[in-house]
C-alpha cells in the first residue's frame, strides 16, 4: 500500500512529529495553513473517518485535546479550527484518517466559508430524509 502518512508512521520517510504514543501520532503538516498547523493520525490504516474504528477515533480526540494547548501556546494563536476532510470534493488528499489542528490569529486574513439559505421547507424535507437514513 503506498500511502504517504503510514510511511512517516513506520519512519520511512521524515517528519517534524510533535506527540507519539502506541496508536496515535501528530506531526507539523508540510504546507501549513497557519505556523503550528499539527496533523493527529491513528496509526493503524483507513481511508477516512467513517471507516475507521471508533477506538482510533476516540483516541485520537484524547490527543487533540492533550497536545493542542501546547501548539496555542507555542505559536501564540488566537485561535484554533479543528478539520477532517472526507473526500476528494471536501479537500481530502492523503486516504489515511487524520484531523487537522489550525492555529488561528485574529489578522491571518483566512476567511469563512460562505453560506447559503434555503427554500421554503426545504430544511424540514433535508433533515426528514437524514433521519429516514440513519
Ligand atoms: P488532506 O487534504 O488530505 O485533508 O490533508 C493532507 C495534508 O497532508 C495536507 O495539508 C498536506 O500538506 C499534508 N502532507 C502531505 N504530504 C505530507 C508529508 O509528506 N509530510 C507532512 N508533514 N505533511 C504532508
Ligand atoms: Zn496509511
Amino acid at each position: 500500500m503506498d500511502c504517504i502518512f503510514c510511511k512517516i508512521i513506520s519512519k520511512k520517510i521524515p517528519s517534524d512529529i510533535v506527540y507519539e504514543d502506541d496508536n496515535t501520532i501528530a506531526f507539523l503538516d508540510i504546507s501549513p495553513v497557519n505556523k503550528g498547523h499539527t496533523l493527529i493520525v491513528p496509526k493503524k490504516h483507513s481511508e477516512n473517518l467513517i471507516a475507521s474504528e471508533e477506538k482510533d477515533i476516540h483516541e485520537s480526540l484524547n490527543v487533540i485535546k492533550k497536545i493542542t494547548p501546547a501548539i496555542i501556546k507555542t505559536v501564540k494563536a488566537d485561535g484554533w479550527n479543528l478539520g477532517v476532510n472526507n473526500g476528494p470534493a471536501a479537500g481530502q488528499i492523503v486516504k489515511h484518517t487524520h484531523f487537522h489542528i489550525i492555529p488561528r490569529f485574529s489578522n491571518d486574513g483566512l476567511k469563512h466559508w460562505h453560506k447559503k439559505s434555503y427554500a421554503e421547507a426545504e430544511s424540514k424535507q433535508i433533515a426528514e430524509a437524514i433521519r429516514k437514513e440513519i
